[in-house]
């Protein structure tokens, strides 16, 4: 689709919505901006929703989107126009009731409005349930923008619990420095973590008595990046994911923890704050060490529980308390860890096998009930 740049030049650009099943709701996931966007990514993130959202046990398929461009160069009115256009071309297929976007990586709560107001003005009247990740102000709900990371922070709890470990005191390292990675690493700080190490896209701080997250969060808002923070020294990210650590944190993109450095990872745990950060070959690796992985699928689920939500105030317009939201959010999180630890435990699976049991049995249940039409 064309977009108007600020030079007077078109652009064309490409862009995907992939639905990938219905059965159990209308499809729910993101909307990607990134230069790496392709058709086979944004079918694999779809599938994973699909999965996460039963997981979770949300009345929820899988749907994901995505748009080939680098927001980072872009100036707000070229991703308005880009947001609004790309929004025109997939409105036939997306709908309050059968598709439901929400922000992933490159995209936000702004840009959420657009489609908001884009598919209201196509539409005719104001349809606030298209999307979710919408800003508080037109319907967005409390709690959604932290709602990742605080998934993560119970998953983290549930974990070490498990382990019977302390929470407090454990030794976090963590990549990427984004609304997912922030959240979660100041939510761990606050729960008496220490982090060590933190990477984003420009590189990496270390520093072995733990970093001040709250002070690093400042930092990054001030320059736009960790690097630098005062007191730190400074480490890459090959050399973040090898740091000897209790839990480390991958929220930055996929495949992220591969063939190659899988066997560097020290950590007891890996929270899989990001969509696919570990491949296959990586996944055998860490299982031969021993490491426990907590999956994609569950780890993160908290944004898609808040959005679930979102859609459920929006559609009553009455809308909850932000201690409401969390409740709900750490009861919903606690029933699904429960429900893959005891899978993973009973047929002794991976957590990662296990998850995508219970949510293939959810799937294939519903399936069996609905039948086939005609
Ligand atoms: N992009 C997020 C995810 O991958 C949130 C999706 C949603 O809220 O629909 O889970």
């Amino acid at each position: 689709f064309p977009v108007r740049m600020d030079d007077g030049t078109v652009k064309v650009f490409h862009g995907f919505r992939v639905q990938h099943n219905s059965v159990r709701g209308p499809g729910k996931g993101g909307i990607r901006y990134h230069p790496e966007v392709t058709l086979d990514e944004t079918r694999a993130l779809a599938a994973l929703m699909t999965l996460k959202c039963s997981v979770l046990n949300l009345p929820y398929g899988g749907a994901k989107g995505g748009v080939i461009c680098d927001p980072a160069t872009m100036s707000l009115g070229e991703l308005e126009r880009l947001t609004r256009r790309y929004t025109v071309e997939i409105a036939p297929l997306i709908g309050p009731d059968t598709d439901i976007p929400a922000p992933d990586i490159g995209t936000n709560a702004r840009v959420m409005a657009w489609v908001m107001d884009t598919y209201s003005k196509l539409k005719g009247y104001g349809c606030p349930a298209i999307v979710t990740g919408k800003p508080i102000e037109i319907g967005g709900s409390k709690g959604r923008l932290e709602a990742t990371g605080r998934g993560c922070l119970i998953n983290a709890r549930s974990i070490m619990a498990h382990l019977g470990k302390e929470l407090k005191g454990s030794v976090v390292a963590v990549q990427g420095f984004g609304n997912v990675g922030s959240v979660t690493a100041r939510l761990l700080a606050r729960d008496g973590c220490k982090v060590i190490g933190i990477t984003d896209v420009f590189g990496g701080i270390y520093s072995e008595g733990g970093l001040d997250v709250e002070e690093v969060n400042r930092h990054c808002q001030q320059t736009g990046s960790v690097v630098g923070f005062p007191g730190s020294q400074s480490l890459n990210n090959a050399e973040l994911l090898a740091l000897k650590c209790d839990l480390l944190v991958p929220a930055a993109s996929g495949n992220q923890i591969h063939a190659t450095n899988a066997s560097a990872v020290k950590a007891s745990v890996v929270l899989e704050a990001a969509n696919a950060p570990t491949t296959p070959e990586a996944d055998e690796i860490l299982r031969d060490k021993n490491i426990l992985v907590v999956p994609d699928i569950l780890a993160n689920s908290g944004g898609v529980v808040v959005s679930y939500f979102e859609w459920v105030q929006g559609r009553q317009s009455f809308f909850w308390t932000e201690e409401e939201v969390n409740s709900q959010l750490e009861r919903a999180m606690h029933a699904a860890f429960q429900d893959v630890l005891q899978t993973s435990v009973q047929r002794n699976m991976s957590l990662r096998e296990a998850a995508y049991s219970v949510a293939v049995q959810r799937i294939a249940t519903a399936l069996d009930f609905r039948g086939i039409f005609p």
